[in-house]
């Protein structure tokens, strides 16, 4: 091992979501009933707890509850808005139809919209009371190892050197050396994918598939929606060979809360989930909604959706995966935050267990798949586990799929226990079958209900030193200009809802020449790109610690 400062702590958590946090907590509330002291940090790369956390969101309380009754008296979690009634709307081009009835696993009656931002601050302080080290401005960035056994994480320094140059890599800042890694980095983990590609972790699941959830909140005339209103949407503006549907959530104060989910396994490669989201922003039912609206904020972020069968191993020699670097969100109940935080509380339970054995290696650590196998969350995402695969066929088929999971378990069409899936990659087709379609139905912003990508990364918050090394590594520039250009039409420039990537290239006499300019700057941190390149050539890495969106009340 080098100079560099070494901090040795028992249990590591990396990533500040809630996954992380309701196992830091169960972690610490173990410890202090068994008189035991732990050292325990959080790590988070935001510059507070919360900044980066985006989701819908309805919560299911059923994991939060289990917390509460461990903490005992503490100042209530910030549950915002009960729901108050649901709506499931089929849009077509000028209108929509509206379910008969829910779906049962969809409904929401006794859940709460909340803000993952402000539940993740709340989280963030209860552990802290605890004794937690909730460390933020402190970005994960390498793996360390001892062999086959990950002994720690190293945390990025700040992007420049004592003499305020841009450092070239981020690797230099101090050591995290614990018995236990948990790696709780969220939706395609940069630790994570390491940790899965180099311990073989996904060799028995399915190929994970994602999709890109774009949001934002308006402030309306008073009266305009409901308070406490659900309403989930199909349809428009989505053609039937992607999936995704939209939202509309009532929360208080006049605020709507609108979003639309988009597959990053489309066949089209010209798919733009942003100028989908402008779409439907001007589909006849939900523009005059926003009529004299205000946009309040901005936020985009990839999910997990492959479902149970996606799931690698949970455990290996000295770490632990959660939340959503595990791929745990239910895609039919469209919830994640209580499956995030059960997996955190489940891992916590087993890192406590081991370090009461003393004893980390990978069959003391395999506790915690046996745990979660026999719990709540794997039962309630058994019954789901084919739902995405149906999709691979159409929006028709999926629901149909869906429905018979219904009434089957979760088997839906499959005479075999897992339906099986194509890995996203092999689904995209070459631009020249698509790109007439695409180029019909680009929005052209008007600045009042619609905005350009650059209008809405400002309503993000999103700042970046820009003296520091971009975090968004591609590996061969040449492979962008030479072969994406001809086959997929560079889709960097429509799958990116921030307006990265500027791939300005020209062919001239059979010859492309050009570059890809790279504006790191606007990054929102969502990781679609490093799930849906096609040549799978981009590497999201986090930037300095601090920088990125400030999602406030998101
Ligand atoms: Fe998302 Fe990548 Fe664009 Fe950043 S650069 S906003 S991670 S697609």
């Amino acid at each position: 091992m080098d100079e560099r400062e070494v901090l040795a702590v028992d249990v590591v958590f990396v990533g500040g979501g809630p996954a992380s946090l309701a196992g830091a907590i169960r972690l610490a509330t173990l410890a202090k009933a068994a008189d035991r002291e732990l050292s325990i940090v959080v790590l988070e790369k935001a510059a507070a707890f919360g900044d980066h956390s985006l989701s819908g969101a309805v919560l299911d309380p059923r994991a939060l509850d289990e917390l509460l009754a461990e903490l005992g008296p503490v100042p209530p979690p910030p549950l915002d808005t009960p729901v108050a009634e649901e709506a499931l709307w089929y849009l077509t081009e000028h209108g929509r139809f509206q379910a008969p009835w829910i779906p049962p696993p969809m409904h929401n009656h006794g859940h709460n919209l909340v803000s993952v931002q402000r539940l993740v601050a709340w989280l963030a302080e209860r552990a802290s009371e605890l004794g937690v080290d909730c460390l933020p401005e402190s970005p994960a960035v390498a793996l360390c190892w001892d062999q086959q056994r990950i002994t720690g994480v190293q945390i990025g320094d700040k992007g420049r050197d004592a003499a305020g140059n841009p450092r070239e890599h981020f690797e230099l800042g101090p050591y995290i050396q614990a018995k236990i890694t948990i790696l709780g980095d969220g939706v395609r983990g940069n630790l994570t994918k390491q940790a899965i590609a180099r311990l073989g972790l996904g060799a028995s699941a399915q190929a994970p598939r994602y999709a890109l959830g774009i949001k934002e909140l308006w402030q309306l005339p008073p009266g305009r929606f409901p308070v406490g209103k659900v309403v989930h949407t199909l349809g428009v503006p989505l053609p039937t060979e992607t999936f995704g549907g939209g939202w509309l959530y009532g929360l208080h104060n006049n605020i709507l809360d609108l979003g639309l989910v988009v597959g990053l396994d489309s066949p089209d490669p010209s798919t733009d989930a942003h100028d989908a989201f402008n779409r439907f922003k001007l589909h006849p039912v939900i523009r005059p909604l926003l009529r004299d609206a205000q946009l309040l904020a901005y936020g985009a972020k990839a999910l997990p959706e492959g479902g149970l069968y996606s799931i690698p191993r949970l455990s290996a020699d000295g770490v632990l995966l959660i939340g959503d670097a595990a791929n745990m969100l239910n895609g039919l109940r469209l919830k994640g935050i209580h499956l995030a935080m059960k997996s955190g509380m489940l891992a916590a339970q087993a890192a406590f267990t081991a370090l009461q054995a003393d004893c980390y290696d990978t069959q003391q650590l395999a506790q915690y798949d046996d745990a979660f196998r026999a719990s709540w969350a794997y039962t309630e995402l058994y019954q789901a586990r084919n739902v995405h695969q149906g999709f691979e066929h159409g929006l028709g088929l999926g629901l149909m799929n869906a429905g018979l999971g219904m009434f089957s378990g979760g088997r839906g069409f499959g005479v075999v226990e897992a339906l099986p899936i194509t890995p996203a990659q092999q689904r995209l087709q070459k631009i020249t079958e698509v790109a007439p379609r695409a180029k019909q139905r680009r929005v052209i912003p008007d600045g009042v209900v619609t905005f350009d990508k650059l209008s809405d990364v400002f309503h993000s918050g999103t700042h970046h030193d820009e003296a520091q090394a971009g975090h968004l590594h591609v590996a061969d520039t040449s492979v962008c200009a030479q072969k994406c250009t001809r086959e997929y039409g560079n889709p960097c420039q429509y799958f990116c809802p921030a307006q990265v990537y500027r791939p300005n290239f020209i062919e001239h006499d059979g010859r492309i020449s050009g570059q890809l300019d790279i504006d790191f700057a606007n990054c929102v941190h969502c990781k679609t790109c490093d799930i849906v390149d096609p040549y799978q050539i981009i590497t999201w890495v986090p930037p300095q610690g601090g920088d990125g969106p400030v999602y406030t009340g998101m």
